[in-house]
């Protein structure tokens, strides 16, 4: 069952959210040629336990780390390493929560180190706008799957792949809620969306074929032919009117 939040509860999503953006913030002046993934996972939790809230990604199904960190390939759920360090031109993806009072929040983003290729930054630009694209049909009375249509529609020209196998999700007491969505073209409609929704849309774009595997670890998502990969992900609320999109920058 989707949830519908109480105006109450959409008022902890937002501020979950809210804090949120501002560990996001923080994170991405840390981006930069030398600093470990690990560094980044540390700063992180440590933004995020100093605003009274808990990592919703550490231990989630024993994944090991608070924010999940994917360079150049890594599609999603990279695990943090100390001697992994980011290198001048490499694409660095975050994908970090928390949880306040209750309520969870869950974003990311790709971002560049230092001066990156033309190509890898259209990936970055595509696969950031697609999520908007997405959204602007997020609204009450619309169908869950006219996001998922309008992301591919947007993305398939480019002659990018669509990952598949990771879809974005509803949210609120627990990370992942019901309803599943997927960012290419559906069959069906979806269910209608209604006011006081909150979901996560969250493209995951490869340069490549869509086509990905999991590492040894069983936790890092790598695109199969080594293509670079770009993730952007924001929590929203369902409105009559546009969506409100609840961990942008601000
Ligand atoms: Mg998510």
């Amino acid at each position: 069952m989707v949830s519908i939040k109480s105006p109450a509860e959409i008022e902890l999503m937002r501020e979950s959210c809210r804090l949120l953006s501002e560990v996001f913030v923080s994170l991405s002046k840390m981006i930069e040629p030398g600093v470990s993934t690990l560094d980044i996972d540390r700063e992180g939790e440590r933004l995020i336990r100093s605003r009274g809230c808990i990592p919703n990604f550490l231990n989630y199904d024993g994944f090991p780390a608070s924010i999940c960190v994917s360079v150049n390939d890594e599609v999603v759920h990279g695990i943090p390493k100390k001697n992994k360090k980011l290198k001048e031109g490499d694409i660095v993806s975050l994908d970090a929560g928390l949880i306040y009072k209750g309520y969870h929040s869950d974003c990311a983003r790709t971002y560049a180190v230092g001066e990156i290729s033309p190509e890898a930054q259209k990936l970055m630009d595509v696969t950031k706008q697609s999520f908007f694209e997405g959204i602007k049909f997020a609204k009450a009375g619309n169908h869950l799957f006219d996001i998922s249509n309008a992301i591919d529609d947007y993305v398939t020209p480019f002659g990018y792949g669509i990952v598949r196998e990771l879809v974005g999700h509803g949210i609120g007491t627990n990370l992942h809620e019901e309803p599943q969505i997927p960012n290419f073209r559906q069959k069906r409609k979806g269910i209608l969306l209604e006011p006081g929704m909150t979901i996560c849309v969250e493209p995951m774009i490869n340069m490549g074929t869509a086509d990905v595997c999991w590492l040894d670890d069983d936790w890092t998502v790598v695109s199969e032919d080594g293509s670079l990969s770009a993730h952007y992900e924001n929590t929203i609320l369902i409105t009559d009117g546009e969506p409100e999109i609840l961990t942008i920058e601000r």
